[in-house]
């Protein structure tokens, strides 16, 4: 089994050779899987083999769960100072941002993003997320809290053990970072699984962490299945905690090992179905914009994508025109042309699901207003898609497509589509069709809503169900600001000081200093 491969990259944007290990990751070393599997990547631009990697099982999460462990008690947890691990993961920001063409270029080979798209977004924001969190990791205080006068009392934030990572293919590295980074800066030791589809900027990691000098165990990074490896982690009994970014499928389950197994604590970030609420008072020119980044950005592969889109009747017609006029011009194709703004949707399975969407959209009497076909002959492209006269119950409409799909809505006038909470006596009324349209869903991750009206804005966005309103813009994150959902979109935050809460257990101290007995 060859255990290193080698790119020699040749495109216009990207000359280089890349080379990483295909291994799995544990204990600081680039080890076989027991069982010797093994997955063949493909590229899904061209559907063509480009690696052969090793696959995990439920035996290798286990020998990486019991080196994190042991590291843990060893090497890191209360054994290290916060500013030992921040100096670590200061260093290993700094070899991200020293490799940011290579990897750009293996993400846009496995993932089939842009490799501009990555090396201008998902790469920044890797390396700040590591030095983010880097600068928290001396920070974290607990309170002192006077409760009687013969007694004193404390908080620590203690890190909570070994943390498994689960995470998806369409931000392989960013996603992985993450947990990675608040979890180590938290004092944790760290069992990751990358998606078996896109672990080659994972693998690619390792040789990075080790040239950082994180001690041996402290990562682990083991490549495998869902329903084998993936599982393993969520039943482990030595892993104290989850955290895992994927469909809402896939977390349910994973609240299911862990109430299986040892009660380990669970985050987890969901998928999403995001309205974006556009008014007649918008900078229209500036909301296609936006709406078309909201959905379109990342092959619509993206769990905040705004993918139904509500426009006041007032400047329908032209935001539809100018909408769609954009989405035609959107370049579909090579991830590795600096025109490109859309890449093949990552799998087979992935592209059939997506094509599944569009027909359902056109048997359910929705109006297939641009695209809805596969783009090209080889790979996996679809034409960005825009479907109009959807009505609430529709699959397009309630479902996560993932992919380059829009859905899109008329309300009516202002005093006919929303509640604005106007007190009569003592109860509110108000009217309510645009928020309770765009509540109508099962998730709650996220909403756009353009208009210059402020009051108008910090109404809806407090009326919207979901963990991040966005206002006048898109699909922006922010470090400091935490990312989650509200129903089913998750629990718990990823992103910002929130997240810490993730990763350490708050212990009360009780300080007897008069009572007596
Ligand atoms: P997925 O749930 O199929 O897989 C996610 C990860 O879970 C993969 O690593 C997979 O191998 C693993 N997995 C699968 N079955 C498992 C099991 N039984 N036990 C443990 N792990 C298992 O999701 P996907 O198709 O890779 O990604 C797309 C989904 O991710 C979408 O629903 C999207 O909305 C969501 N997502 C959410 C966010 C967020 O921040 N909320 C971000 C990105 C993606």
């Amino acid at each position: 089994m060859a255990s290193t491969c080698t790119y020699q990259f040749d495109t216009t944007i990207y000359k280089g050779a890349v080379t990483f290990p295909t291994q799995l990751f544990i204990n600081g070393e680039f080890v076989d899987p027991v069982n010797k599997g093994t997955i063949d990547l493909i590229n899904p631009a061209t559907c063509k083999a480009i690696a052969r990697v090793s696959l995990g099982d439920h035996e290798d999460i286990e020998i990486a769960a019991q080196a994190a462990r042991a590291a843990f008690k060893e090497h890191w947890g209360l054994k290290v100072s916060g500013e030992a691990r921040s100096k670590l993961l200061h260093k290993l920001a700094d070899l991200v941002d020293a490799n940011t063409d290579q990897i750009a270029a293996l993400e846009a080979l496995n993932v089939g993003k842009t490799f501009h798209a990555a090396k201008a977004m998902d790469l920044p924001i890797t390396g700040s997320l590591l030095r983010y969190y880097a600068g928290w990791a001396d920070k974290l205080q607990g309170k002192s809290i006077q409760t009687t006068p013969d007694k004193i009392g404390f908080t620590r934030h203690e890190p909570i053990g070994v943390v498994g990572a689960i995470v998806p293919w369409n931000f392989p590295l960013s996603t992985l970072i993450m947990k990675l980074a608040p979890a180590l800066a938290c004092g944790n030791t760290i069992v990751a699984k990358p998606s078996e589809f896109t672990p080659l900027s994972a693998l690619y990691l390792c040789t990075l962490i080790r040239e950082a000098g994180f001690p041996p165990g402290v990562v682990n990074i083991v490549p495998g299945y869902g329903d084998t490896a993936g599982q393993a982690v969520g039943e482990s009994m030595i892993i104290d905690k989850v955290a895992f970014t994927g469909s809402t499928l896939t977390g349910r389950k994973i609240m299911e090992a862990a109430a299986r197994s040892n009660l380990k604590k669970i985050s987890l970030e969901l998928g999403g179905k995001s309205p974006s609420i556009i008014f007649n008072d918008a900078d229209v020119d500036q909301a296609v914009k936006w709406a078309i980044n909201g959905i379109f950005m990342n092959q619509g592969e993206l769990c905040v994508a705004g993918s139904r889109i509500y426009v006041q009747e007032g400047i329908y017609d032209d935001f539809l025109q100018k909408f769609t006029e954009s989405a035609q011009c959107l370049s579909v194709g090579d991830p590795f042309s600096p025109d490109t703004f859309q890449g093949p949707q990552i799998s087979e399975r992935q592209f059939k699901r997506v094509m599944d969407y569009i027909k359902s959209g056109q048997a359910e009497g929705a109006t297939l207003r641009l695209g809805g076909e596969r783009y090209g002959t080889e790979g996996y492209f679809i034409q960005p898609t825009i479907f109009t006269d959807c009505t609430p119950n529709m699959k397009i409409v309630q479902e996560e497509i993932f992919g380059p799909v829009a859905a899109i809505m008329k309300f009516s006038a202002e005093e006919g589509a929303l509640i604005f909470h106007v007190p009569v006596g003592n109860s509110f009324y108000g009217v309510k069709e645009v928020i309770e349209q765009a509540n109508n869903t099962t998730y709650g991750l996220a909403c756009s809503v353009y208009t210059k009206d402020i009051d108008r804005a910090m109404r809806v966005a407090s009326n919207i169900e979901a963990g991040t309103a966005w206002v006048n813009f898109s699909n922006w994150p922010d470090l400091g600001l935490p990312v989650g959902g509200f129903k089913q979109s998750g629990m718990g935050r990823d992103l910002g000081e929130d997240a810490l809460e993730n990763y350490t257990n708050v212990k009360a101290v009780h300080i007897n200093i008069g009572i007596k007995i």
